[in-house]
């Protein structure tokens, strides 16, 4: 068995252009169906459908032959590939930290807050209950009233 060629090793950084220059991912190459298929690989690590992928990102427009030899090409990809890496760009929402400090004291206040709106509404509502609860009892006892 042969050692890949450096070309075909995946890495979290992309590979240069033959010219040396940088690869450049255009944002119209990340359709919808581009980003639906790199989420997937990434989140199952379903390298087998890179391939697919390659097809994909040709659908929309990609014609850059680094990018789409390394989708069908490359034998085995790291899970950082740097070809989902440039579909899926870091997302600020997608890494959005648990609110802490004062934000987190706010949605904490925020929370209670509903919290006690709802049991007031229950408290209303069984009071209300109770309230008519006894009138029935009353007019039941004495129809006469
Ligand atoms: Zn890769």
């Amino acid at each position: 068995m042969s050692e890949p060629e450096s070309d075909d090793l995946c890495d979290f950084t992309p590979p240069e252009n033959p010219d040396g220059s940088v690869v450049e991912f255009r944002h119209a190459w990340r359709t919808e169906t581009v980003r639906t298929l790199a989420r997937y690989i990434r989140a199952k690590e379903a390298f087998d459908r890179m391939a697919v992928l390659a097809d994909a990102l040709e659908e929309a427009g990609c014609d850059h032959p680094v990018i789409l030899n390394h989708c069908r090409l490359c034998p085995i990809h790291c899970p950082d590939c740097w070809v989902i890496g440039f579909i899926l760009p870091p997302d600020p929402l997608d890494e959005l930290p648990e609110p802490a400090g004062p934000v987190r004291q706010a949605v904490d206040r925020l929370t209670d807050r509903v919290i006690q709106r709802q049991w007031l509404m229950i408290g209303i509502g069984v009071i209300l209950l109770l309230v008519f609860g006894v009138v029935a009892i009353i007019l039941w006892m004495f129809p006469d009233l």
